[in-house]
């Protein structure tokens, strides 16, 4: 395999450009990339035959583990069945069933119709234009301004990245974003005129915890007074459980903990377990059925992609479903969160981290000076931490000195204690006692 690996990183540093990466390091001749080459439940395996966690669950996607036979299994299926057919002009097996099971898991079937794209940042969209195209055909366009959240993330696409409040990512290309109106807490939203004057189409935010800005969390509570501010005003609510969704925060979805279902629901990342990508809009009748009409009348929903509806991706995401329901996913996950939050508690104590957070099977680690100053960022500690867990039997990215912790769901308790004690060794090393 050895020699392999080095071509294989060669052609790789000749030829691909890899997200969020400053390439210039990244093909330096002293950089080794990780090849990873096969996952078997939360244990990825690299081309040297290193062992990991998957600290961070391959970039917040994977739920039941790699290789989970029942997942493999329906994808292997329905290869064998069809790979890709047309949602344009024609259903499929797995897709209208997904839609079917997917309306069966909220209160009264309250979200009861999906719409399918192809990642997180597409099921934004779709749920931007719903809601834009939504007022409009109830004879209130006076109702076109967005309102998202300081430290938001909601995807790279423009669309997307137009509601996003991190600098870093988003502020290079504001003058092309489509203008949005930002808050940073539910005062400020009461407080804008566009929300008096009813000139506001839809709130979006991250449902309990904002993920890209650093594992933050909102307060209790929040979520369900928003919910009745969008209800008292008429605002749409758009839930981006991208990240949160599929048990990630202890619940399968998070607006569940606050007892409320949004308006447009966007889910992607883990729907399929992590297999394939996949992504869904949910959304409510009546947002639905204003769409309704003659052909002559033009309220058709002009939206779509290639993959919509891709039936293999289906056939992964109803597997996972059922894996909830037959493997006691979310009772066994339980005494892991609690088992989680004691192994961080004992970190708490080490000079170098200054706060954790944890939300459910989620959990953000503050790497600062023992003064509580942060590192100069360009000191890159929160990412020499991480290579260094490495070392250590973990693998996974922070965001700047946030250490994300956020493995697989099956994760056992003692792989949690090799993950905890990975990130106190690799914190020992870089940044000494
Ligand atoms: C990852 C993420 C997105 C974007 O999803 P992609 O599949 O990467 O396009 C949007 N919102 C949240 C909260 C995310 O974590």
């Amino acid at each position: 395999m050895n020699e392999n690996t080095d071509s294989i990183i060669s052609w790789d540093k000749q030829h691909t450009w890899h997200p969020f990466t400053q390439m210039q390091a990244w093909c330096a001749p002293d950089h080794e990339p990780l090849v990873l080459v096969e996952g078997q439940g939360a244990i990825l395996t690299d081309s040297r035959g290193r062992s990991y966690l998957d600290g961070n669950s391959s970039i917040w996607t994977n739920i039941h583990g790699h290789g989970h036979p029942r997942i493999v299994n329906a994808i292997r299926q329905q290869l064998d069945a069809v790979a890709h057919v047309s949602f344009l002009g024609s259903t499929n097996v797995p897709a209208a069933q997904l839609a079917h099971q997917l309306a069966a898991l909220f209160p009264e079937q309250k979200l009861p119709r999906t719409f399918y794209s192809d990642d997180g940042s597409t099921a934004i969209e779709v749920a931007l234009k719903m809601a834009l195209q939504f007022w409009q055909l109830q004879g209130e366009p006076q109702r076109y301004r967005i309102v998202a959240f300081q430290g938001a993330y909601h995807g790279d696409t423009a669309g997307a990245s137009s509601l996003g409040g991190i600098p870093l990512f988003h502020e290079r290309f504001q003058r092309f974003h489509f203008p949005v109106e930002r808050v940073a807490s539910l005062e400020e939203l009461v407080a804008l005129p566009a929300f008096h004057q009813n000139e506001v189409a839809a709130i979006v935010i991250e449902p309990l915890i904002q993920g890209a800005a650093g594992m933050r969390l909102w307060p209790q509570g929040m979520l369900a007074e928003l919910r009745n501010l969008c209800d008292s005003n008429g605002a749409l609510l758009i839930l981006d459980e991208i990240l949160t969704g599929f048990g990630r925060t202890g619940t399968l979805f998070a607006c569940e903990q606050e007892h409320i279902v949004p308006d447009l629901l966007a889910l992607a990342k883990g729907l399929t377990g992590g297999y394939l990508p996949l992504a869904v809009t949910l959304t409510t009748a009546r947002i639905f059925e204003a769409f309704l009409g003659k052909f002559e009348e033009q309220k058709t929903l002009y939206y779509g992609h290639s993959y919509t509806g891709n039936p293999v991706a289906c056939a992964a995401a109803l597997a996972s479903l059922e894996i909830f329901r037959e493997e006691n996913v979310l009772e066994k996950l339980q005494t892991k969160i609690s088992f989680l939050r004691e192994l961080l508690n004992d970190l708490k104590s080490m000079p170098h981290i200054a706060d954790i957070r944890q939300c459910g099977f989620i959990a953000g680690i503050d790497v600062r000076q023992p003064s509580g100053i942060p590192y100069p960022w360009q000191a890159q500690t929160g990412a020499r931490i991480c290579v260094a867990a490495r070392a250590y039997g973990l693998l996974t990215r922070p965001i700047k000195d946030t250490i994300v912790l956020m493995p697989p769901l099956c994760t056992t308790e003692e792989q949690l204690l090799t993950a905890v004690n990975a990130v106190r060794q690799a914190v020992l090393q870089i940044c000494g006692n």
